[in-house]
């Protein structure tokens, strides 16, 4: 079994194509079959090398990596055109003359009499003599290949069962190469192109997203005019928005780039997207890697039905990656993250308590910035700080703190000795201790949310942090 995908380079990897490439992948990586790329790189004011390498780094750091070396379509046109020549020669295609202007009266008509706009194969049964007077006009031509109204097309989809597809509702004979002088073939347009090339390539199964039913009928038509064997069909379900339309850019976040820069982790991504439409055996937890689900992926198990992107969902899944890291692959994601900012940890030690201390909170990869950054630079006091260390009392008991600190040297053990100073500093000052935590919260990190108290101080007095956010409250 052999599948691809297929993405044009005119953008970053978007979330449709990367999940189309994902089942694609489970389905070959179930059946031992082969995951390959084709670039469609021919729209050539559009198509740009660094969406090509794009795409290609975002499938690789989803994890769904490809058999062969990736075709670029670009480099296949002497292909197509030899297949245009053959359906030109068995009068299965035809030079449309038609020029811009009379196309465009075509479908003023069609609009006044209220028709559907489809073409009205004016040009398919023209006498040798009228091609030659055209010719002689200087016309250029489109080439149409010739779809039979009366035509049904049907397959077997692997998602959606039985289909078929009426010849009357393709409208009208197809243009399978751009308008060029008269005595050339032009572009190949995407139909014709993608046969060939899947032909070419040997794919077996072509599984790619519903918004291409229509297009998998006139293809059907392709392979048969052609004599090529034609492969097997899967539609997938669109990723919809919250209110139930095809996700676009408009709903923000939609190339795999930003779910990167938002803080998602490829593993809950690629867990996610498995999940966007494919439902898991039973008794299946809906926590995998893609490997496991490449075990059991079936497409009978793909639903019908539009897919809702579930922002909450991914959130939890994330979250759930992160928690399932060891504090030190946690801290190797996020040593780069804080490196943008220019802080470094003090030890490996330090920098797995720390992410020990955070980790637990982090929805998102970049959640781990706002955390640590506390713990990297001087925090400003927010209003809930200021206020703590407004209290009567407050300003007194961390000035007795920092007496006794002075006399008992602490520089972040651990939380028992901590515990033991605070102790002491509260029996002398005669304050409750429960206001000079506080307060000691508020003159470490600013703020009163935050991580356990008492181990991030130890984390700041390791450093030497905590003495100056001390004093500079008093
Ligand atoms: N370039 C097409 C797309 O990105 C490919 C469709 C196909 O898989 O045939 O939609």
């Amino acid at each position: 079994m052999r599948v691809r995908i297929a993405p044009s380079p005119t953008g970053n990897l978007h979330i449709g194509t990367a999940r189309t490439a994902l089942f694609n992948w489970l389905f070959a990586r179930k059946n031992t079959g082969q995951f390959l790329i084709r670039v469609e790189d021919t729209d050539k004011e559009r198509s740009k090398p660094e969406f090509t390498e794009n795409i290609f780094q975002g499938l690789k750091w989803l994890g769904i990596n490809w058999d062969e070396a990736p075709i670029l379509q670009s480099e296949k046109i002497h292909s197509h055109r030899k297949a245009i020549q053959k359906l030109l020669d068995t009068g299965l295609a035809y030079r449309c003359f038609a020029t811009d202007s009379e196309l465009e009266a075509m479908r003023l008509e069609q609009a006044q009499q209220g028709r559907a706009p489809r073409h009205d194969n004016r040009h398919r049964t023209l006498s040798p003599e009228q091609i030659q007077k055209f010719k002689e006009e200087g016309r250029s031509s489109v080439i149409r290949f010739k779809i039979e109204d009366s035509e049904t097309i049907r397959w077997d989809d692997l998602i959606r069962g039985p289909m078929h597809w009426k010849g009357s509702d393709l409208g009208g004979d197809m243009v399978i190469a751009r308008r060029a002088p008269s005595n050339e073939i032009g572009d190949p347009l995407y139909n014709l192109v993608v046969v060939i090339d899947d032909a070419e390539m040997r794919i077996t199964h072509v599984i790619r997203g519903e918004d291409h039913i229509a297009n998998t009928a006139k293809q059907l038509l392709l392979y048969k005019a052609l004599g090529i064997p034609q492969p097997e069909f899967a539609h997938t379900p669109l990723i919809l928005n919250p209110e139930g339309k095809k996700l676009s850019k408009r709903d923000g976040v939609t190339s795999i780039n930003d779910f990167r820069t938002m803080g998602y982790l490829p593993e809950a991504l690629s867990n996610y997207m498995a999940l966007l439409g494919w439902s898991v055996p039973d008794g299946m937890e809906e926590i995998f890697s893609i490997e496991d689900a490449a075990n059991v992926f079936d497409l009978g198990k793909v639903n019908k039905a539009g897919a809702k992107f579930d922002w909450d969902k991914l959130n939890w899944l994330n979250s759930q990656v992160i928690h399932q890291y060891s504090h030190k692959e946690l801290l190797g994601h996020l040593l780069p993250l804080w490196g943008k900012y220019g802080w470094a940890i003090e030890s490996e030690k330090w920098g797995i308590d720390l992410t020990e201390l955070i980790g637990p909170s982090l929805t998102l990869l970049t959640d781990g910035v706002n955390e640590a950054k506390p713990f990297f630079e001087e925090p400003s006091l927010e209003d809930d700080g200021l206020k703590q260390l407004a209290q009567e009392g407050a300003k007194d008991s961390i000035k007795v703190l920092i007496q006794q600190l002075i006399s008992t040297p602490w520089d972040g053990i651990n939380k028992e000795a901590a515990k033991e100073i605070l102790n002491e500093t509260a029996k002398k000052s005669n304050c409750k201790k429960g206001l000079l935590m506080k307060s000691l919260r508020a003159a470490l990190l600013g703020k009163m949310q935050g991580p356990d108290l008492l181990s991030s101080w130890g984390l700041l007095a390791r450093v030497g942090k905590d003495r100056d956010r001390l004093n500079r409250c008093v």
